[in-house]
């Protein structure tokens, strides 16, 4: 489970504690010091999850959460607050912040996985490296392994995580710009097409063993994993 996470805390020693446990487990880390230079970042690339300080200099970290909330572009990246503890941690419950968890200072490392575990699993289920089962297919996302009714499915890299992507989210439509953010992510160029293109591929390769129906098409809006025709 790597992901990219944006810390935004101003005290050098905790930022620099997060970004090595981070790491440690994998993720990609990206860092701010205050609310205005992670709202800069966020123009560039979005993260998958937010470890955000609530103490911040300037534009407060309560502020810059519901402000995250409050726009369409950055509404679904997951916020974990980080508080003191006593006071803050009693207000942060009070508020509603949009944040999806809190945690107090100081904590310990593996306190702090498990809870961005929880989140992402939570939140963004392809981000996790559980494996998931349905309408006959396995899909493996430790081991990159695929099966359709008991049978190995060779998928290009692209595939595998559209496929991932179409499993942990199914029985919902989604339009191609939203698998292009979802699948390709925000920084990349690409053509609505292009989905398309991968969708063929994926279908292809689930033609052998009869499951290519679980890929459906929904007219006029988009793609849709379904177990039901
Ligand atoms: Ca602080």
């Amino acid at each position: 489970m790597a992901a990219n996470i944006l810390v935004v805390e101003d005290e050098p020693a905790i930022q620099e504690l997060l970004t090595f446990n981070l790491q440690q487990a994998g993720h990609h880390t990206l860092n701010a010091a205050s609310a205005e230079q992670a709202f800069g970042m966020l123009r560039e690339t979005l993260p998958d999850l937010i470890l955000l300080d609530w103490m911040l200099p300037g534009v407060s970290g309560i502020e810059f959460a519901r402000r995250l909330k409050a726009d369409a572009y950055t509404k679904a990246i997951p916020i974990i607050m980080l508080t003191a503890r006593g006071e803050e941690q009693d207000k942060i419950v009070g508020f509603d912040t949009g944040a999806d968890d809190y945690i107090t200072k100081p904590f310990s490392p593996r306190e702090l996985m498990a809870r961005i575990k929880a989140v992402l699993r939570r939140r963004a289920p392809q981000m996790t490296d559980d494996p998931v089962e349905t309408g006959g297919l396995r899909l493996d996302p430790s081991s990159h392994r695929v099966t359709a009714g008991g049978k190995p499915v060779e998928l290009g890299p692209t595939e595998f995580r559209l496929l991932h992507f179409l499993m942990t989210h199914a029985e919902r439509v989604h339009s191609r710009s939203q698998l292009l953010d979802q699948v390709w992510g925000n920084q990349v160029f690409v053509e609505d097409r292009t989905v398309d293109v991968h969708i063929r591929r994926l279908r292809r390769a689930l033609e052998d063993t009869g499951h290519e129906f679980l890929i459906q098409t929904v007219r006029g809006s988009g793609y849709r994993f379904s177990e039901h025709a």
